[in-house]
């Protein structure tokens, strides 16, 4: 475990490896995630600003769950994040869709060879299998 200070009150805690912020800022969030999900559904096209006036949340908050990918902004003109690689508008998360291609095909490549190790895994457990039955 390492001690690490919590990114919202400085509290030392012990990381989790999970959340950046203390048990008790953890549960903070949370409950004020819940109440912008709650204020969506009511005002489902409210602007990012509009729900922090509302709810007297700060907007970098609300931008934390926007690049988490936990909200997303419905209205085009609501772009209120920008691309972390190419610096286009994005509604959500962290990457625009390019972007995010771009990269997901770059994933895509890793996870094919490692279903491809796997097929390979199965295909010799197989093996095995019909040795066994053969001894039997
Ligand atoms: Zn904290
Ligand atoms: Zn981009």
């Amino acid at each position: 475990m390492k001690t690490v200070s919590c990114a919202r009150c400085g509290k030392l805690y012990e990381y989790n490896g999970i959340s950046d912020y203390c048990p008790i800022c953890m549960q903070y969030d949370e409950a004020i995630f819940q109440k912008i999900k709650e204020y969506l559904n009511e005002h489902p096209k409210a602007t990012v600003i509009q729900v922090a006036t509302d709810l007297d949340i700060p907007v970098k908050m609300i931008k934390k769950y926007l690049r988490e990918g936990r909200l997303e902004i419905v209205e085009a003109e609501n772009f209120f994040l920008n691309c972390e690689k190419c610096g286009a508008p994005i509604k959500t998360g962290r990457y625009c869709d390019k972007c995010a291609r771009d990269f997901d095909s770059g994933v895509k490549r890793i996870t094919n060879e490692a279903a491809t190790n796997i097929h390979n895994r199965k295909y010799s457990e197989k093996m095995r299998y019909l040795d066994k039955s053969k001894v039997k």
